[in-house]
């Protein structure tokens, strides 16, 4: 596999965090770390609470800085109190959504089957998805792991096509390190992250692959990055926690520019 083909995507996932001013606030900051760097190795995206979206987008404008949701609705329109589609995400500017992320599954009853819906209805739309798949400590203790993140990715790529394959990016996010401080080694990420791409080349072909950018995510933060975005599987980061530091965050996107 040759790393150099694929752009390193680093993204903030601030999950229920930050109302509208301090969102504006935080994109600021992140602003004023970049300006005048070299950013140009990787792609800057922040996915941010649905009330956040419209100030967050107008607050990056001119800069790198892309803006994503957190989740979305598989249905176009309806009787679904309380959710969100994609045509209305698209409709306001958003570029990126994440998908299956292990907290909606964990507390929202998120399955595999509705993650390969929204992931469809997300590309129909023309957003970009990042895709979540990993495992939770039991399954990794039971040495089931690859066939874990085997699985999830099938199933919520079923009905992706190939040109489709251009928008996805499959975050790996072993659940026992998020937000816990414990990181995979940067050999397990590695590890897992080779495992998803020959999956993505055995449904797809090599070519798409290479081409596919697959991020690690779980406790990345300014001291780990360096050494796990080393690693030739390892196309990027989904971040949590270290996202809402500027400084923090910058560090990373600093890391992904090696
Ligand atoms: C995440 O929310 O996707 C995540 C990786 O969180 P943290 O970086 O805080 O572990």
């Amino acid at each position: 596999m040759n790393k150099a083909t694929r752009k390193a995507v680093i993204a903030g996932n601030w999950k229920m965090n930050k109302t509208p001013a301090e969102a504006v606030e935080l994109i600021n900051a992140i602003k004023a770390e970049i300006e005048g760097k070299d950013v140009s190795g990787c792609e800057i995206v922040t996915c941010v609470p649905y009330v956040d979206l419209v100030p967050v987008m107008e607050a990056a404008k001119g800069s790198p800085i892309k803006v994503g949701a957190e989740n979305v609705h598989f249905a176009a329109s309806g009787a679904y109190t309380g959710e969100i589609s994609a045509s209305m995400l698209t409709a306001i500017g958003v570029e990126y959504v994440i998908i299956g992320h292990s907290e909606r599954r964990q507390y929202f009853g998120e399955t595999d089957v509705t993650v390969n819906l929204r992931t469809k209805a997300a590309l129909e739309a023309g957003l970009k998805v990042i895709l979540c798949v990993g495992e939770t400590l039991e399954q990794r203790e039971q040495g089931i792991t690859d066939e874990t993140v085997s699985l999830q990715t099938k199933v919520a790529l079923l009905g992706v096509t190939e040109e489709q394959m251009k928008n996805v990016i499959i975050a790996y996010e072993p659940v026992w390190a998020i937000g816990t401080g414990k990181t995979a080694t940067s050999d397990q990420a590695d590890e897992v992250c080779d495992v998803i791409r020959n999956v993505v080349a055995a449904l797809y072909s090599s070519a798409v692959a290479e081409a596919t950018t697959i991020q690690y995510g779980g406790s990345m933060n300014a001291k780990n990055a360096d050494e796990l975005l080393g690693k030739v599987n390892v196309d990027g980061g989904l971040i949590g926690g270290a996202s809402l530091k500027a400084p923090d965050f910058y560090a990373i996107i600093s890391a992904a520019q090696k």
